[in-house]
């Protein structure tokens, strides 16, 4: 062994590796405990240990969950005494909003939230006339170092808490019950995890927040799982274990190439779990669930929008079966600063669906919604077709 430091590695196309990181650096103080981290019978015993009456519990969650309230000068059936203990007890500070970006004439809203410790995350609040759909972060940067995604350049500074991560819904939420997005009051239909972060590296917080979302009100939000949708650079085992939790999210795989050598470049992590293994997860997923699988595809001009790639894509999805198990979203790429990338000419886009459509594969090519708030980030596109 040499003492001399090795370089980086560089891919063909001289783009700079990033190191991939799971674990964040140790020792960090973490996050306020918060009542949305608990579960109902957790928050009992929580107050009882404090010596406060359990069932207080149940109300702070109403307030929390149900009345979507936030300040506790309207939470009087508290009383005045044991109010400050338990709202300190349950629903600590968890981030301030520094920002929020508007777009689609308000009804695409981008919050910049800062953290206890002043990490920096984003999410944003999308309401369409049948849905509203909150897109949330659940790393603070990400570790993954995709070089066409902003957050993946700037390397993973720690995971979320799933009260952390769950307080970005229930921020949405207040903003439409409210009445402060324009359609008037409204509630969240759908959350997506493809803000900052790689849900599948937080495994358990981020599992911890989709029960919160899912379990009855005035435990949870109360939300159906087929509304929430977890996005992955494809965690194989992780994959796996998703599809044993008897929670049917849906899946959405982050494949952006049909093959090794190009999406080893594009999606690190493959390197580590090749594309037929990661695509045989998604289709696990798909088999165990019943639910559909989205295959997410940012098209990059000239990098991976090639007809023949198309083909490729579809012959890949349809050697597991025709039963509809799978589905391709095209994302356009929303270029970063300073990214050799650009999003592909509309006319091989279109091709690109043509090829997938006619070997049977349901394609559908992502609406840029907020994209003139989504350019700092470049990664919180809108989430649906
Ligand atoms: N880490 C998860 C979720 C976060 S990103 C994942 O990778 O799936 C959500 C989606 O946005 C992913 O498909 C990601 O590849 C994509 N994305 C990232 N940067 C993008 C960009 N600049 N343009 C378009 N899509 C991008």
């Amino acid at each position: 062994m040499s003492d001399a430091p090795t370089p980086p590695p560089t891919t063909t196309a001289g783009t700079t590796l990033l190191p991939l990181v799971f674990d964040e650096p140790r020792g960090r103080k973490k996050p306020p405990r918060h009542l949305a981290d608990l579960t109902a019978d957790e928050r009992t015993a929580l107050l009882t240990e404090m010596g406060l009456p359990g069932f207080r519990a149940r109300q702070v969650s109403t307030h929390y969950f149900s009345r979507l309230v936030d300040d506790p000068a309207e939470m009087t059936d508290l009383p005045a005494t044991q109010r400050d203990e338990l709202v300190k007890a349950l629903l600590p500070d968890l981030m301030t909003p520094l920002r929020t970006l508007e777009a689609d004439k308000g009804t695409t809203r981008k919050t910049l939230w800062k953290l206890f410790d002043g990490a920096l995350v984003e999410s944003v609040l999308m309401r369409y006339p049948d849905r509203a759909t909150v897109c949330v972060s659940s790393q603070a940067g990400c570790g993954m170092a995709c070089p066409f995604c902003a957050t993946g350049q700037g390397g993973l500074q720690r995971n979320m808490s799933t009260a952390e991560i769950v307080e970005q819904v229930v921020a949405g939420a207040r903003s439409l019950a409210r009445g402060e997005v324009p359609g008037g009051p409204g509630r969240v239909s759908n959350v997506v995890f493809m803000g900052m972060g790689e849900p599948m590296a937080n495994y358990k917080a981020v599992i911890g927040a989709v029960r919160r979302l899912v379990d009855p009100t005035p435990n949870g939000l109360g939300m159906s799982a087929r509304g929430i949708t977890v996005s992955t650079v494809g965690l194989v085992p992780r994959m796996n274990q998703l599809a044993e939790e008897g929670i049917p999210v849906t899946l959405a795989l982050s494949l952006h190439a049909p093959d090794d050598e190009l999406r080893n470049e594009l999606v690190p992590i493959n390197t580590r779990y090749s594309v037929a293994e990661t695509v045989e997860a998604a289709w696990n997923y798909a088999r165990i669930t019943k639910r559909r699988v989205s295959i997410e595809y940012a098209m990059m001009r000239g990098i991976n929008d090639q007809a023949d790639r198309a083909d490729l894509l579809g012959d890949l999805l349809n050697s597991y079966g025709d039963w509809g198990w799978v589905h391709v979203n095209l994302i356009p790429l929303n270029p970063t600063p300073g990214s050799k990338w650009t999003a592909s000419d509309p006319k091989d886009e279109r091709e690109f669906v043509r090829r997938l459509e006619a070997k049977g594969i349901p394609t559908t090519v992502r609406d840029t919604r907020g994209r003139e708030i989504d350019g700092a980030c470049g990664q919180l596109a809108a989430t649906e077709a």
